[in-house]
């Protein structure tokens, strides 16, 4: 997971860089970073740390970073065996080239044979991240920075989006299907790059376009050269951004994520018409709008028979299982007036292990509940992601090592039901597969051959 952004020509680069990154909190709490390129100086100023971005804004301030240009990155760890500060982004490295700034969202899924290749001959790595190979890789290639760029990303496969700053020079590239997002701003002068339409009006600016698939996006000088190092292939933009990742007020191909939720809700009613509830329940926030969408389609009331502690993190972000179930515990409280005797749907985004369920099912039941229908906005999870979601292996996925009746039982539910994988795209304003959305978790199938040793390692 992990978010980006990339600022050109702003004469507070940073404190917009700032903004951006708090607005994408969401997509990374592990660590954060930013650097700035003081074309003055010609020098980089870099400042990365573990934790939220709000924590370290008084800090920020004081170190006072000029410049006009800037990349940053919030941090959510899905490959890399280090967590903390060291595999923290960006990286900022000094090349023949120059210092070369980059932060990346996403997975390369070719890259242990390219870093065994790379320290049998002797390069010694610092960081356990994707970032840190592509760099190298561009290192290696002579001539100009657009064609060796080019030739550096022909090398790899994935799921990824990237900014990078070569001195002033700010590029933005994404892998061939699109399956990371990546957006085009701008702001008075400035051009903006971000993970997400929804940073860009924080940071103050328009949503021009999206960066295509397989496309190189150069910014210097005030003008823009748009490239592409292969040939782009079908869409298939990963629709965990619209399911859990993004933020609602982020637009993705021309329809808000809001209303792809709200619409995955109603499309999940449709589906679930046969069954009799009283009350529609989400699981705050991740399924409040989906709750809505049931709600209005189905003629039920939405009830929030949960509230939400906001002071908790998200409860994914806890490596540890047992205090993923204690946070569950303290984030999500039932309100027993609202349950009691009621027959509810209680509508969540996902069943990945099956933590949160479980527990707010048991809870919803001592609070008086008469039944508990389980109703989510996505297809059952039976496959790890590679291209940049934390999704856990196969023998943690709830939906990979249970039947239907043993998730049932395990959950506790009166029912559990799933949105089928062409509704979900459908409510996404897309299609299922190639040309739409990339459905590899839902299926097992993934887009791009996974070698034996990285299937192995999760
Ligand atoms: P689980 O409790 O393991 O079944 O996970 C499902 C819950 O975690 C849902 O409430 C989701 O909102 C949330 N979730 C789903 N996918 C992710 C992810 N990749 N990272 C963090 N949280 C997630």
């Amino acid at each position: 997971m992990g978010g980006v952004i990339g600022i050109s020509n702003n004469s507070d680069a940073a404190g917009m860089a700032q903004a951006g990154l708090l607005s994408l909190q969401h997509r990374g709490q592990e660590s954060f970073g930013l650097a700035v390129y003081d074309d003055k100086n010609k020098n980089f100023g870099l400042y990365r740390t573990s934790g939220l971005v709000m924590t370290s804004l008084a800090e920020l301030d004081a170190r006072r970073f000029g410049g006009k240009y800037a990349v940053g990155h919030v941090r959510y760890p899905t490959s890399g065996k280090k967590t903390g500060l060291l595999d923290a982004q960006p990286f900022v490295f000094d090349t023949w080239r120059g210092e070369v700034s980059i932060a990346l969202s996403g997975n390369i899924i070719n890259k242990e044979p390219i870093l065994k290749q790379m320290r049998r001959r002797g390069a010694i790595l610092q960081h356990s991240s994707e970032t840190e190979l592509i760099v190298h890789l561009l290192a290696q290639q002579k001539g100009p920075l657009l064609p060796a760029l080019n030739k550096t990303l022909k090398q790899i496969e994935g799921g990824f989006a990237a900014v990078m700053l070569a001195g002033p020079a700010l590029l933005a590239f994404r892998d061939p299907h699109g399956i990371r997002p990546l957006v085009l701003g701008k702001a008075g002068g400035a051009y903006i790059v971000a993970s997400e339409s929804s940073a860009i009006e924080v940071m103050g600016g328009k949503y021009l376009r999206d960066i295509e698939p397989a496309e190189i996006l150069l910014i210097e000088n005030g003008k823009l050269t748009s490239s592409f190092y292969t040939k782009p292939k079908a869409r298939q933009n990963c629709i965990f951004e619209q399911v859990y990742l993004s933020r609602p007020d982020t637009v993705i191909r021309g329809r808000s994520v809001s209303t792809a939720r709200m619409e995955m809700g109603r499309l999940l009613a449709k589906q679930m018409k046969d069954i009799k509830a009283d009350i529609v329940v989400p699981v705050p926030d991740s399924g409040l709008f989906a709750a809505l969408g049931f709600a209005k389609e189905s003629g039920l009331p939405f009830e929030m028979g949960l509230v939400r502690n906001h002071y908790m993190g998200r409860s994914f972000i806890k490596s540890a299982q047992a205090v993923r179930d204690m946070v569950v515990k303290l984030k999500l409280l039932p309100i027993a007036d609202i349950v009691r005797g009621r027959r509810i749907v209680l509508i969540d985004d996902s069943l990945v292990r099956g933590t949160t369920s479980r527990k707010l099912i048991k809870v919803l039941r001592f609070c008086g509940a008469k039944e508990v229908h389980f109703a989510v906005t996505s297809p059952p999870i039976v496959a790890p992601c590679f291209y940049g979601i934390n999704t856990p292996s196969k023998k943690e996925l709830i939906a990979c090592t249970h039947t239907h009746a043993q998730i049932l039982k395990e959950l506790g539910a009166d029912s559990v039901n799933f949105i089928t994988i062409k509704n979900a795209a459908k409510a996404c304003g897309g299609r299922e597969g190639p040309g739409g959305y990339c459905q590899s978790c839902f299926t097992g199938r993934y887009i791009y051959k996974i070698s034996k040793a990285t299937l192995e390692s999760r």
